[in-house]
């Protein structure tokens, strides 16, 4: 099976970096979403990630930034969307019914010989696998944030999985320069936060209980382990909010390190590196 046509669902925070990264690597990229004003602000966030490419990535010619961006086609229509598409990426909000219901329309306009990928954070395959209409075809690819410098996909498939369309998907990820990290069995979390959301926890649970300071916790583990960062260096990576809303639901002890988290950050604007300050002050 050879991908050359990719269509992304959704064109998001995450939507937005893998076409723009699928782009950069030469495949031919179709974007969807629900509304031109979902396709107007993605292209803004896409010219964004241009400037992030050179910044971040050493010796980019621009030349080839502005040929990813010509990669790109933009559609409002799901069935003009996916006509020719080899693989279907989809990156819309972590919502069942919704996804359910996105995949019920794709597999109704979608060619027989598309492939079928969902970004999906937690929610498993298996419980998308039959509104697909085509369940051997479809498995989940899931990216980290900021794709381009945290180049791992982790690739998932439901016990329902073609093994030729998993080992399609896992070259694919490799073809646009991710590291494919192959998953054997469904788990919420994959691999990546199964590791780092109990971490996060246990650091927020030290804090929390007055056993030591932020800045002491990162040391610790940074000397301690040779890692680059401590956990409330990540905590201000992915951003405060998003730290108070997973908190939120956890146990009382990471309830009140939500709580902790408002009190002392959210209601003060700093929200993590995105605003310059969290646990941390950054440079803007
Ligand atoms: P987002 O809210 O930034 O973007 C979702 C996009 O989907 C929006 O542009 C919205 O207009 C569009 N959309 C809504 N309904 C749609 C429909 N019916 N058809 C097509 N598009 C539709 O969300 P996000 O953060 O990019 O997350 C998208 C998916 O990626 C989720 O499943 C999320 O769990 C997953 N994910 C997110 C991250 C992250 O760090 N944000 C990381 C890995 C995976």
């Amino acid at each position: 099976m050879t991908i050359k046509n990719v269509t992304v669902l959704g064109t998001g925070v995450l939507g937005s970096q893998i076409i723009f990264q699928t782009a950069f690597k030469g495949f031919n990229v179709t974007a969807y979403d629900i509304d031109d004003a979902s396709l107007d602000k993605a292209r803004q966030t896409i010219a964004g990630l241009a400037h992030r490419y050179l910044e971040d990535l050493k010796d980019i010619p621009p030349a080839s930034l502005d040929a990813a961006a010509g990669r790109i086609t933009w559609s409002t229509s799901l069935a003009a969307a996916v006509k020719d598409a080899d693989l279907v990426i989809e990156a819309v909000p972590e919502q069942i019914e919704l996804k359910r219901k996105v995949y019920g329309e794709l597999g109704r306009v979608a060619p027989p010989k598309t492939i079928f990928a969902s970004n999906a954070s937690t929610l498993l395959p298996s419980a998308l696998a039959d509104a697909t209409g085509r369940p051997d075809r479809f498995l989940a690819l899931h990216f980290a944030n900021e794709i381009w410098l945290h180049n791992i996909a982790e690739i998932m498939g439901h016990p329902g999985t073609d093994p030729v369309v998993f080992a399609t998907v896992v070259q694919f990820a490799r073809d646009i320069g991710m590291v494919p990290i192959e998953i054997h069995k469904e788990k919420a979390g994959y691999v990546l936060n199964s590791l780092l959301v109990p971490f996060l926890a246990a650091a927020s649970g030290l804090l929390i209980e007055g056993i030591a300071e932020p800045a002491a916790i990162d040391k610790t583990w940074r000397i301690g382990t040779g890692a680059p960062k401590g956990p409330f260096e990540i905590f201000d990576i992915v951003g405060l909010n998003t730290a108070y809303h997973i908190s939120l639901v956890g146990s009382p002890a990471q309830q009140r390190f939500a709580q902790y988290l408002k009190e002392n950050y959210i209601d003060k604007g700093k929200l993590g590196v995105e605003t310059g300050e969290g646990f941390y002050v950054y440079r803007k």
